[in-house]
């Protein structure tokens, strides 16, 4: 007896079901189309033509599933779609224009005028700005709570509380949360726990697994992995996923094809990337934390980090995003920055090149003086994510201005 591929007898069984991650990450959600290409093929058509007119009636009724218009369907992006679900072990998946796109397309299938949302304080801020200037004004009420206060979370859901919504790790604090006891709280109280997962990926935490309900990405970031294209995703039941689709399929904050194909072959490495920012930020985290110039560095990886214990029970590995904060204030952090020849200044992050970014007077620029404070945005602070240089090379480009800083032990 032969033993077929799958380890079943069955041929007609999916080939996939059972498969471990790296391979999902690669095979899953391809259909070959009868050319028998290898590759995803790019579907850039806007529309699709139907057999007859009883087909278009069919599936413009519903009543016969395939394709209507791009800006519902399109293969290239299903199979992205049914790739990144498989990832992070959701039912169904739903691609958009954006990360916004996503955060905003779950919002508004799920919510209603006099819901309301609990937020962590520690998301990125333009979700912030979605939730209270936009959210707001069509009548969502939302109420920030710090990421790890748990009784804080408890506190502040009220009847009408639809969603929690978090990050873990946090950008750039790396503050981390426990998932799973939040989403003890979140069932409890009859609410879906949606996690921003784009810092991590499903490489390195799969949030339904721990009791999540919903996750979101931001694909721009380490799902294309090489600073070229802008997308979302939104993952979770076949039941919310219908709904977030009939959104995007009335509103429009559709994913192109060509952006879906770029993030189809940043899935099949997504996990070997992710392993190697994780080291070299690993390797960086350790070296500042050596530095006379470095008062303090924030990376879940360091044994003395808040976060160090549950971010190892959680997280395969402590990702690319580090912070730390130089002795002195905003002259000698910028100082660093400008002294740098390699590191690309800008806020971006999730890219093949490292990024490095002054936080206080950029992406949390717009916070009050005691909000920066209290979020521990301070001036002296530094963000860097780790890019897939030599490491070797990231340190000599720091080095240049923090030996000029002149710090002894
Ligand atoms: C960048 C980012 C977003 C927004 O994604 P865009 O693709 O830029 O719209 C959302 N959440 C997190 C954590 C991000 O880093």
């Amino acid at each position: 007896m032969t033993e077929s591929k799958n380890n079943t007898d069955d041929a007609t069984a999916d080939p996939l079901a059972g498969a471990q991650f790296d391979t999902l990450a690669v095979r899953a959600g391809q259909v070959r189309t009868h050319e028998g290409e290898h590759g995803e093929p790019i579907f850039t058509t806007s529309s699709y033509v139907f057999d007859s007119a009883a087909q278009a009636a069919a599936r413009f009724g519903g009543d016969e599933p395939g394709n209507v218009y791009s800006r519902y369907t399109n293969p290239t992006v299903r199979t992205f779609e049914q790739r990144i679900a498989a990832m992070e072990g959701a039912e169904a998946g739903v691609a958009t224009a954006s990360g916004m796109a996503a955060i905003l397309s779950t919002c508004m299938a799920l919510l209603s005028l006099g819901d309301h949302v609990v937020c962590s304080r520690s998301v990125f801020g333009t979700t912030t700005v979605l939730f209270t200037k936009y959210l707001e004004k069509f009548g969502v009420k939302v109420t920030h709570v710090n990421l790890a206060d748990y009784e804080a979370w408890e506190a502040a859901i009220i009847p009408r509380t639809r969603l929690l919504f978090l990050e873990t790790p946090s950008n750039p604090l790396c503050q981390v949360v426990d998932i799973e006891r939040l989403s003890v709280i979140s069932k409890a109280n009859d609410c879906l726990l949606v996690v921003d997962n784009c810092l991590c990926t499903p490489a390195l935490q799969k949030p339904l697994a721990l009791g999540a309900d919903i996750v979101i990405h931001s694909a721009t970031k380490y799902i294309d992995g090489q600073g070229r294209c802008l997308g979302g995703a939104v993952v979770g039941s076949q039941e919310t996923m219908t709904e977030v689709l009939a959104f995007i399929r009335t509103c429009g904050p559709t994913m192109s094809p060509f952006n879906a194909w770029v993030f189809l072959k940043g899935l099949e490495t997504l996990r070997i990337r992710m392993m190697a920012h994780s080291e070299s930020a690993m390797a960086l985290a350790e070296w500042l934390d050596a530095r006379p110039e470095v008062e303090k560095v924030f990376y879940a990886g360091l044994p003395d980090h808040d976060g160090h214990e549950l971010a190892k029970k959680q997280q395969v590995a402590f990702g690319g995003v580090l912070s730390f904060r130089v002795k002195g204030g905003r002259e000698q952090a910028w100082q660093v920055i400008d002294q740098t020849r390699i590191l690309s200044v800008t806020a971006n992050l999730g890219d093949a090149k490292t990024t490095i970014v002054h936080p206080a007077t950029t992406t949390h620029g717009r916070l009050s003086p005691e909000d920066k404070i209290q979020a521990g945005i301070t001036d002296n602070l530094i963000r860097i994510a780790v890019g897939l240089e030599d490491i070797e090379d990231i340190k000599l480009d720091l080095d240049r201005g923090l030996s000029q800083l002149g710090c002894s032990e």
